[in-house]
Formats: C-alpha cells, sequence, structure tokens
C-alpha cells in the first residue's frame, strides 16, 4: 500500500480570509506530506505483514488489539491518523456551502439545533489541551462529539469521523497566533457541509 497526498480541491487562498493561504500552503504540503511520507516508510517496514485488502481505516480500528505497539505501530498511528485526519478536514471545508442534508438533519436531531451542536463542538475544540482535534462522529448509528489528543483518529475506537477540526497551532498560528477560539468561530464561515 502506498499513499499519496490528495491535492486540495480547491485553491490554496480560496478559504481566505477565514484561513490564509499560506497556511493552506504550509499546512497541506509540508504537515499532510510529511504524514504521508512517515506512514509510506512504515507501511513499507509492515511489508507482507499486512493482509492484500487492507485499508488504513480498517488498520486503524485493530490498533487497540494489536498487543503491546512497537515504535512502529506508533508511527502508524500517528502517521496514518495525521493522514486520514486532513483527508477529512480539506474535504469537508470549501468556498461554497454544499449542505449535507443528510447530516444536516441528524445533527438537528441528535443536538436539538444547529447552534447548540456548534457550541457543544466549540467547547470539545477549545478545551482540547495542546494539540489535537475536535470530532463529529458516527458511533454505531449515534452522532457524537468529542476531542481527541495529537493525531489520534476516531477510527482507532471504531467510529466513522464525520466532521473534524484541527486544533494543532500549525492550522491556525500564522493568522491567529494563540487566539483559537478566533479560527473555530471563523472555521464554521468555511466549514461547507452544515449550515
Ligand atoms: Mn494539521
Amino acid at each position: 500500500m502506498t499513499i499519496t497526498l490528495p491535492d486540495l480541491p480547491y485553491e490554496y487562498n480560496a478559504l481566505e480570509p477565514y484561513i490564509d493561504e499560506e497556511t493552506m500552503r504550509i499546512h497541506h504540503d509540508k504537515h499532510h506530506q510529511g504524514y504521508v511520507d512517515k506512514l509510506n516508510a512504515v507501511l513499507e517496514k509492515y511489508g507482507d505483514k499486512m493482509p492484500k485488502d487492507a485499508t488504513l481505516e480498517g488498520l486503524m480500528e485493530q490498533f487497540h488489539s494489536m498487543g503491546e505497539p512497537n515504535v512502529d505501530d506508533i508511527s502508524f498511528k500517528n502517521n496514518g491518523g495525521g493522514h486520514l485526519n486532513h483527508t477529512l478536514f480539506w474535504s469537508i471545508m470549501g468556498p461554497e456551502k454544499e449542505i449535507n442534508e443528510e447530516l444536516q438533519e441528524d445533527i438537528k436531531s441528535t443536538f436539538g439545533s444547529i447552534d447548540s451542536f456548534k457550541d457543544e463542538f466549540t467547547q470539545a475544540a477549545l478545551s482540547r489541551f495542546g494539540s489535537g482535534w475536535a470530532w463529529l462522529v458516527d458511533n454505531n448509528g449515534e452522532l457524537e462529539i468529542y476531542s481527541t489528543a495529537n493525531q489520534d483518529s476516531p477510527y482507532l475506537e471504531g467510529h466513522k469521523p464525520l466532521i473534524g477540526l484541527d486544533v494543532w497551532e500549525h492550522a491556525y498560528y500564522l493568522k491567529y497566533q494563540n487566539k483559537r477560539a478566533d479560527y473555530i468561530k471563523a472555521w464554521w464561515n468555511v466549514l461547507k457541509v452544515i449550515e
């Protein structure tokens, strides 16, 4: 299995003024590329140990049952998560809204309203200490909000991530410095899948 960095589905400056072009260039071309390169290095080491039909999501779901993780396994968790997380992140943002009606209805029925969902999600993003992500996941048909540290993927828990917000400083520091709350508030404007 060899992973390639997916192109951004829009121009680097498409999310201006909410997310600036330079941040997008460094974030996609340097950070995400770095996860892809390190992931490929570890996948190469696994070699024949991996089933032919393995998927990254499936390997991630099996992570906790692999026994005592070794240094390569930790690298897989970090860099596989880094790749999966960022791939989702780019895909749910855009300069134009492309509402996912079904997801939007599920959010309303679970959290009461889009606004209360946003409040709870924002709280998860703000309260993550240090680097990590805020998530909306599908846990066996139920929507849940939580955050993870570092590049830990919801697939580690068998959950399908639907919306993810990167709150590593590399995602916002150039434009927002230490003001994570301002970045989160701006980000709702470029999240295309809900109002
Ligand atoms: Mn990132």
